[in-house]
């Protein structure tokens, strides 16, 4: 917060209020005790705060095979996908280092088909600290949804 001459519990950022902020952070770090990581032991949490106000969490889940398991970000939106929640307010990773962690490059992608480009990704660190950054800072000249053109418009059937 850059203004001391505001009330903290109404300031918003990127749309959310500071207890919104609050919430959504310990949701995230909640998130963590999900997480399957028997290899690298690197929990990782994941919450999506929906349009309708709900929380939905995610957390890495790691394979034998490695390359098989899936990140958080991407457990939380598939998760979110099957019960019917396509908008997004806000997401927040959180894991147990510091300074925090960002999405890797596949979820940063990932998060791009179903999100706006303004969407804020708050990253936690294990002691109560985030790193606020949008997913167009975070993937700048993204390919989306829009970029692939339809059949009609492209005159055919
Ligand atoms: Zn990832």
């Amino acid at each position: 917060m850059s203004s001391t001459d505001v009330d903290p519990t109404t300031t918003r950022e990127h749309g959310l209020t500071s207890a919104e902020v609050g919430a959504i952070g310990a949701q995230a770090a909640s998130a963590k005790a999900l997480s399957y990581s028997p290899y690298s032991k690197f929990r990782v949490g994941c919450a999506l705060l929906c349009e309708d106000g709900k929380f939905v969490l995610g957390a890495n889940i790691e394979n034998a095979s490695y390359p098989v398991g899936v990140c958080a970000e991407r457990a939380a939106l598939a998760r979110a996908c099957l019960e019917g929640q396509r908008k997004f307010r806000a997401i927040a990773v959180s894991t147990d280092i510091s300074p925090p962690a960002s999405p890797c490059g596949m979820c940063r992608q990932f998060i791009r088909e179903f999100c706006d480009l303004s969407i804020p990704i708050f990253m936690w660190d294990n002691d109560g600290n985030y790193v606020v950054m949008t997913l167009d800072q975070l993937l700048p000249m993204s390919f989306g949804p829009e970029h692939l053109k339809k059949p009609d418009s492209l005159g055919q059937k």
